[in-house]
């Protein structure tokens, strides 16, 4: 068994199953939040350009559907498990609960490195995967979306042998709702616009929500984001625009220190030729963008800031690091990034701390706005998806935190108890 999914699942329990003690939910309650309603588990060969099969463990798992269908991403990592895929599943319900959707949770994975495979035999591996699971998913039963090292050209290729499935099968014919069955595709193949910038938007909305309840709207506040991917990248450039003051970055290379503000666009510029934010900044020499310097990953993590956003890696901040951390408040974009005891620890402190099932559920509420516009063959610009998804992240927003002020919790356990209390009102428990 493995240990890290294992304690991923245990960890995702023990926040339900203490939510739910507080709430005073009975046994068969909770029973009914934590079990997965169906566990998919296929073994399949898909042929390597070599002419030979390799055999492939994959996951559907369909935790629970009292809001909707089942929604979530398909992760492409030699460390997929049933027990991660399961603990993803059960985040997803999360999520969705807490970011207002008719959507349950889902999460699929196949165990595999797809940076070993040629472009073919990912392709090959994507409609493989795809043709297993299309007899339990559709656009009102289970959506899937992409995820770790799974893109939109990914979700094409899935959709593409979906609908062939389904058209065998005479499931619908109704072809625009098809494509409604996954979302983050390519906008050319019924994608929405925003969706690329979508979670650090939603990112960036909700901390700007928090700063004025905090009273903090005026100011202009320190930030330093770990990770420079789709969600560090997108929080970072879109936090700038807004302006918030960037001091700090990094990527798996190394971070970067401007005390007085860095540029996000000069910093991708000088990534894209060098290979790293490492190195863009530095004192007095000719790599001086302006005055800045090279620092650890820790260090970054260290930085006395106001806002600390880690949209890279899970458990970065723990009990190692976490009477080091300065930030004031933490905007968890990456998923899991504090482990329990750091939590406690700093919450404690006072440090005010978004929780990643809030904080970056902008993603799957443009997923949503995605599906939307598929099933009732609409498609908005821009400017009209990310104002309802500001709308939508605020009103989420507001719930987690009217929800914690009444009950002087965090804003952790006020998202679960508003997740868990919107499932529990649909479940229909026999009396
Ligand atoms: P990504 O692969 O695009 O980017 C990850 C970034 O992390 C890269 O810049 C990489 O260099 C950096 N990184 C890796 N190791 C690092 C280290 N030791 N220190 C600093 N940086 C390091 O991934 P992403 O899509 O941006 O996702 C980031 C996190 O956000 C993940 O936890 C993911 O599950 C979560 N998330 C993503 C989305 C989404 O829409 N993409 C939605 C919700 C949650």
């Amino acid at each position: 068994m493995d240990n890290a999914g294992t304690k991923m699942l245990q960890t995702a329990h023990d926040i339900i199953k203490k939510v739910a003690y507080d709430l005073r939910l009975d046994d068969e309650t909770v029973k009914r939040i934590i079990d997965p309603e169906e566990l998919h588990e296929y073994s399949f060969t898909v042929p390597n350009q070599n002419g030979l099969s390799r055999l492939y463990k994959g996951y559907r798992i369909q935790h629970n559907s009292a809001l909707g269908p089942y929604k979530g991403g398909i992760r492409f990592h030699p460390n997929v498990t049933k027990e991660e895929v399961q603990a993803l599943a059960t985040l997803m319900s999360i999520k969705c609960a807490v970011a207002g959707l008719p959507f349950g949770g889902g999460k699929g994975g196949v165990a595999v490195d797809p940076k070993l495979l040629s472009e073919a035999e990912l392709e090959a591996l994507s409609r493989a995967y795809a043709k297993k699971i299309a007899a339990v998913i559709g656009p009102t039963v289970d959506i899937p979306a992409p995820d770790i090292n799974t893109n939109p050209k990914i979700m094409a290729w899935m959709l593409d042998e979906y609908i062939k499935t389904a058209n065998d099968k005479k499931k619908s014919t109704d072809q625009t709702q098809l494509l409604a069955t996954f979302t983050g595709k390519p906008v050319e193949k019924g994608g929405t616009l925003g969706r690329t910038e979508a979670t650090g938007r939603g990112g960036v909305f909700i901390l700007q929500a928090l700063l004025k309840k905090l009273n903090l709207g005026k100011n202009r506040l320190t930030v330093a984001v770990q990770g420079f991917g789709n969600v560090g990248y997108y929080f970072a450039k879109i936090s700038e625009e807004s302006g918030f003051k960037l001091v700090g970055l990094s990527d798996s290379k190394g971070a970067v220190f401007v005390k007085e503000g860095l540029s996000v666009e000069s910093t991708l510029r000088c990534k894209k030729e060098r290979g790293s934010v490492a190195g863009c900044y530095c004192r007095g020499s000719v790599c001086d963008i302006r005055y800045g310097e090279t620092i650890t990953n820790q260090e970054l993590l260290e930085l006395p800031v106001d806002i600390l956003v880690p949209a890279a890696l899970e458990n970065i901040i723990n009990e190692d690091n976490m009477r080091k951390i300065r930030a004031k408040i933490i905007v968890e974009m990456a998923n899991g990034p504090t482990t329990e005891e750091a939590f406690d620890y700093l919450h404690k402190k006072g440090v005010v701390i978004v929780p990643d099932v809030l904080a970056n559920s902008g993603g799957v509420t443009v997923s949503y706005l995605e599906w939307y516009q598929n099933m009732h063959n609409e498609k908005w610009t821009e400017n009209g998806v990310n104002k309802r998804l500001q709308k939508m992240v605020e009103a989420s927003f507001d719930s987690v935190w009217q929800t914690s002020q009444e009950k002087k919790i965090s804003l952790k356990q006020a998202a679960f108890e508003v997740a868990i209390e919107r499932i529990v009102s649909k479940v229909r428990i026999a009396p």
